[in-house]
């Protein structure tokens, strides 16, 4: 109901006077700039009225949009081969520069549209890349790894209203795209309940156990595609297309000029997206190169060996597949 309330409030322009003296969780309605006009007015005092009813959320902030941006590498403008990536390639420090000020754009495209909490999931290979004096202020990040199955997605629960991808590339085995691949070098395939997935749909729905949409996803132009094909309606920026393994690449200022804007866009249509979902029960196929880790994974408590190279695992709790995914990998 809060995350309502604040969308409609950014809609009328109004904003929240949390400095007026006195003001506390139950009467931020009373701060409100009322303006003269009269629709306005009965905008404000019908939205007065649903606080007075239904008080604020406990928990759940006030201010405006609580947004979570994980940012993947091998999507970042210019990123072509894994010596731009990987920590002793030449050309990494450069590239984990443009990857950090790609997030600031992200990042300034949430303040715009009334984001006034934002968290960055550093999520690739080390998870230490971006460069955390040249973030943008108004972020705080998540490096390196906790060890559990949340993964690029650590950290995000239902307090969120959005979640951003940044840098994210398409599933392994996409024909022109850049460094594409899924988690890992050894997973060929991954598919729930039938559906093959790049990473971006399992931390899709991952944010979709906390009721938290995708609003926004920038990388290649196959990601674009995957991304659309599996969310829909959500926006997306290619920074650069896939021609075979080398790609045509925007300038990276106007990457970031399209990724700002389509942020900002994204977040101000947020009433218009849903969390993604699949329905219970939930059978997940996985398909390795690695025959060890295919014998190991057929040993998890509910997984079975469907074929030479191939795990199948089924659970009526989407969690406790993400979790033999994580393990399985
Ligand atoms: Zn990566």
């Amino acid at each position: 109901m809060q995350k309502e309330l604040n969308r409609e409030l950014m809609k009328t322009g109004y904003e929240f006077d949390a400095s007026a003296p006195g003001c506390g969780r139950n009467c931020e309605m009373v701060h409100l700039n009322i303006g003269r006009n009269s629709e306005m007015k009965r905008i404000a005092a019908s939205l007065l009225l649903l606080v007075l009813i239904t008080g604020p959320v406990p928990g759940q902030s006030s201010q405006g949009l609580k947004v979570f941006i994980s940012v993947d590498m091998e999507g970042i403008t210019g990123v072509v081969n894994r010596d731009d990536t990987s920590r002793t390639g030449k050309d990494y420090d450069y590239f984990r520069r443009i990857m950090t000020l790609e997030t600031n754009a992200a990042i300034e495209g949430a303040l715009a549209a009334g984001a006034t909490n934002i968290i960055v999931r550093d999520s690739h290979g080390s998870a230490r890349n971006i460069l955390p004096d040249l973030l943008d202020r108004n972020a705080r990040l998540l490096r390196d790894w906790s060890g559990g199955p949340m993964s690029m997605m650590e950290s995000i629960d239902e307090s969120f209203d959005a979640v951003i991808f940044i840098g994210y590339h398409a599933k392994a085995g996409t024909p022109d795209a850049l460094l594409e691949h899924t988690m890992t070098g050894n997973v060929t395939d991954i598919s729930i309940n039938g559906l093959s997935l790049p990473e971006a749909g399992v931390n899709a729905l991952i944010a979709g156990l906390y009721e938290v949409p995708v609003a926004f996803a920038a990388g290649d132009k196959a990601l674009c595609g995957q991304v659309k094909e599996l969310l829909g309606t959500v926006e997306t920026v290619a920074v650069k297309e896939g021609i075979g393994a080398a790609a045509l690449n925007l300038h990276p200022e106007v990457s970031r000029e399209k990724i700002r804007e389509g942020v900002t866009r994204a977040l101000r249509g947020l009433d218009s997206l849903k969390p993604y979902k699949l329905r219970a029960p939930y059978t997940m196929v996985l398909k390795l190169k690695d025959e060890t880790t295919v014998y190991t994974g057929a040993l998890f408590p509910g997984a079975e060996r469907t074929g030479d190279w191939e795990i199948t695992f089924r659970s009526d709790d989407l969690m406790e597949v993400i979790l033999a995914f994580y393990n399985m990998r």
